[in-house]
């Protein structure tokens, strides 16, 4: 199953795309995980990203869509992935399509959530430092505070969760990322998810649309 996760930060592409890639054993491929990592490892790349992603701004596509593409010539990738954060752009979703081909993806999950919802979820967000485990302040706690339950590591705020950086990391959704839906849609690969409530509820509607595919 190759699959695509499209939503707003904080709509919960992370949480949902580790669930689907448990069940699956297929990795999560997540552009910010890997631009942090670069940023953390202090290479050349991660050093001209890190300028953006403080800003709230998107990676320039030519960075992103490299990246990407030598990802998924990895052996783990051979029978599928979630793409979780990426394409962000049409000039992504076009690159990726001439690099995979016409049906190179098998399904696109929107995961919808309403503005309000979001920009709390990310004030509350921790993050695992080591494992990028998602929790909340409130809804989704750790079992011992400030420690990953799943991998001992430090759970931190990341710098982008902070309000100024929300409002443009959400311009550049509006502006940037939701022309996908229709990108998608016109392909016939687009499934709306709502992904309010539960974790585990917008998981069973998850598994319920990828039934279809
Ligand atoms: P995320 O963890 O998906 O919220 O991504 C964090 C930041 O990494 C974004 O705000 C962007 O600066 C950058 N980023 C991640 N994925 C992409 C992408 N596909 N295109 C451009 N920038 C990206």
């Amino acid at each position: 199953m190759r699959l695509i996760l499209l939503g707003m930060p904080g709509a919960g592409k992370g949480t949902q795309a580790k669930k689907i890639c448990r069940g699956q054993s297929i990795p999560q491929i997540s552009t910010g995980d890997i631009l942090r990592q670069a940023v953390k490892d202090g290479t050349d790349m991660g050093t001209k990203a890190k300028d953006y992603m403080d800003k709230g701004l998107l990676v320039p596509d030519e960075v992103i869509v490299d990246i990407v593409r030598e990802r998924l010539k990895d052996p783990d990738c051979q029978d599928g992935y979630v793409l979780d954060g990426f394409p962000r752009t049409v000039g992504q979703a076009g690159s990726l399509e001439d690099a995979l081909g016409n049906d190179g993806i098998d399904a696109v999950l929107s995961i919808e959530v309403a503005e309000s919802v979001v920009i709390e979820r990310l004030g509350g967000r921790r993050t695992c430092s080591e494992c990028s485990m998602i929790y909340h302040i409130s809804s989704k706690t750790s079992k011992v505070d400030g420690i990953c339950d799943q991998c001992g590591g430090a759970l931190i705020q990341r710098e982008d969760d902070c309000a100024e950086t929300i409002m443009k990391r959400l311009e550049m959704y509006r502006e940037q990322t939701e022309p996908l839906i229709r990108y998608y849609s016109e392909r016939g690969l687009l499934h709306k998810i709502s992904g309010e409530g539960d974790i585990d509820d917008i998981f069973g509607r998850i598994e319920l649309a990828l039934r279809e595919v």
